[in-house]
Formats: C-alpha cells, structure tokens, sequence
C-alpha cells in the first residue's frame, strides 16, 4: 500500500497542511517554560492525564470520564479503530473526505465501506443509509466542517446519521478538527447511551500542531474501552503540560479563529476574481479548481514561485482541485499574486 504523505518542500509560503499562521501567544509559552522546570523527568508521566482531561471537559461541560486524549486526533482515531475496527469488521466514509480515516482503517484491517458525498459535496442521505443498511459498519466516520472540501454538514444531517448508526448498532465519529471554525457541533448531540464520538485537535485552531495533542469527547463506556487499548503511559508530561496550560488561552484562540475567518473572506474575493472553481468554506482552507490549466500544474507553478499549496488533483473525485491554508494576509497575498500570475 502507499503510505500517507503530505510533500513539504522548502519554500517562502507554506499554505499546504492547514497549520495556524500565528503561533499560540507568548504567556502560553513563558507559562509552559516555567513549569516544565517541575517536572520530575525520572518518572512516569500520569497514566490517566487526569489533569489534562479534567481541563479538556471543563472546556465541554463533561467529567474527565468523557474525555479520551492522545497524541494528535490521528491517534485518537487510530486507537478508535483498534478498539472497535479490525479483521472481519468495517468502517464507513463517504468521500471526498479526510484521507487518513480510509487510510488507518486499512492499517488496522478494518474493511472500508466506500460511500459518496453528493456532487456538492453535502452529505447524501439517501447514499448514507444505502451503505449502512447493506454494509453494516462498525464505525462510521464523518468530518464537519470536512477536509478537503470545507463543506459543513447540517445539523439535522448528522442527527439523522446518529439514528441511523444507532440502529445497526455502531458507533460514529464525527471528526470535528476545524470545529471551531464553525457555528454548530455534534458534541451537542453527545448523551451518556450515545453511540457518538466527537473528535478534536490542537493543530489546527489552537495553533499547535508542533505539540502532538489530539482528544474525543463520548460516552463514559466507550472511552474505558479506548483506555484499555492505548498504550500505557502514552501522553509525556511535556504534552500534558502544555495541553492544561493552552486551555487557559481560549479567548486568544477564539480571537484568532475569528481573524482567520475574516481573512477568508478576503482570500475568497480575491480568488473569486480569478478563473477557478471553489467550494464554499466553514474551515480555515479552501479548495479549489483551476478551469484552464491542469491543477497539478498549477501546483507546480506556485511552487515554482514559494508558494505550497495541497495538491489534491489525485484524490477520490477531486480531479485538478488544489486546497490552499488561510495564511497571515502577507502570506495570502504573495499566494493571490503567484495564483494571477500563473492563471493571466
Ligand atoms: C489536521 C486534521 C486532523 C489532525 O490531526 P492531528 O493528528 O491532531 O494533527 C484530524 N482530522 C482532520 C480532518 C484534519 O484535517
């Protein structure tokens, strides 16, 4: 099988894996420097992250009981697929859709169910019970607002495949890393006998993806079961540290969330100017098609100028679509002049 690759290449402007342009503020930074002198390196960190996971459910209205945490929301979703997937049980996607849940599903011969989003990308009800009737999965994944296509799903959409998940007896993880970004979330939906999990990062909105900290809210049994599957001792005392002490910050976050967004809304104008075709966006990237000239070679063409973007033209029904991070708007201009000079 090929493996999961996202190219990094040295360039002027990184606008390719949907990082924060700013980095967390310099309190958190100071705040972690100091405390890190604390730490009695010779032992095992907690086992449990009690703290950390008593911080991350304050943050929801949920007991640490709720909260699973691991090493970036590829882990949690990886050690959701070695509790619950595996030989002779199947995951649901419904492309296009973020690769590594297909992805580490194969990893953990866990069968995929391979479904298809509508043709604008919204969730198809009708294909979603189509493939949960006949396939029965064990876990179905969905990702709102999604990668790469930055569609958020309805409210009553995701209601619906909750049911529909609950009456074959599944669990559904709704991928929520860019859930901040967006007006409404399935964590409302969240109950003790719920077969729902909702997971988050600290990658993206909180500007931290060098920390490796990802976590699922869910029901108290469910996140037992993670607990006796991940490996013991697998969350550092740096990385619970620093997932405490980042909570403390939410209002920055919020604020740079709300910047991004702004900033969105200029970058969409501008390339809206443009000959490309783009998908309305509730994250902080937007895809995108050139109409006249191959994606791919626009990839190139950018790079060529410093600036990298995600070149997804070979991703399941993303013919010549590339995906472009918001940047500081330094970045996103240099990105609208590269983008013009290579289109004009
Ligand atoms: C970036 C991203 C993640 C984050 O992965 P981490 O391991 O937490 O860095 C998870 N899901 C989606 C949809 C993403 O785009």
């Amino acid at each position: 099988m090929a493996g999961y690759h996202s190219p990094q290449i040295e360039v002027d402007v990184r606008l390719n894996t949907n990082e924060s342009p700013e980095p967390p503020p310099p309190e958190f930074t100071a705040e972690l420097t100091t405390a890190l002198a604390d730490v009695a390196w010779h032992r095992y960190p907690d086992r449990s992250a009690l703290g950390l996971r008593t911080a991350i459910g304050r943050c929801h209205g949920v007991g640490p009981e709720q909260v699973f945490a691991a090493n970036g929301s590829n882990e949690v979703l990886q050690t959701l697929l070695l509790t619950y997937g595996g030989p002779a049980r199947t995951a649901a996607v419904f492309e296009p859709t973020y690769a590594l849940h297909s992805h580490l599903s194969r990893i953990t011969s866990t069968d995929v169910a391979e479904g298809r989003r509508g043709d604008d990308f919204a969730l198809d009800l009708g294909e979603v019970e189509r493939v949960l009737a006949s396939q029965r999965p064990d876990i179905t994944f969905l990702c709102s607002p999604n990668n790469p296509t930055g569609v958020v799903d309805r409210p009553r959409d995701v209601a619906t495949v909750l049911q529909l998940v609950t009456d074959i007896g599944g669990v559904l993880c709704v991928d929520e890393a860019y859930g901040q970004f967006a007006d409404h979330s399935a964590l409302d939906l969240l109950g003790a006998e719920v077969p729902l999990v909702v997971s988050r990062t600290y990658s993206k909105t909180w500007a931290m993806a060098g920390l490796r900290l990802g976590y699922l809210i869910g029901p108290q049994w469910l996140v037992e079961e993670l607990e006796k599957v991940v490996l013991p001792y697998h969350l550092d005392a740096t990385t619970q540290i620093a997932g405490t002490l980042a909570l403390a910050h939410s209002e920055a976050m919020d604020e740079r969330v709300a910047r991004l967004v702004q900033e969105r809304g200029r970058l969409v104008a501008a390339m809206a100017e443009l000959d490309v075709e783009m998908w309305p966006s509730g994250a902080n990237f937007v895809l995108f098609r050139p109409r006249s000239i191959a994606g791919t070679d626009v990839w190139q063409a950018l790079a060529d100028r410093s600036v990298l973007v995600r070149n997804c033209a070979s991703w399941p029904r993303l013919d010549g679509c590339l995906r472009v991070t918001i940047g500081t708007p330094t970045e996103d201009d240099r990105f609208v002049a590269a983008l013009t000079e290579v289109l004009t």
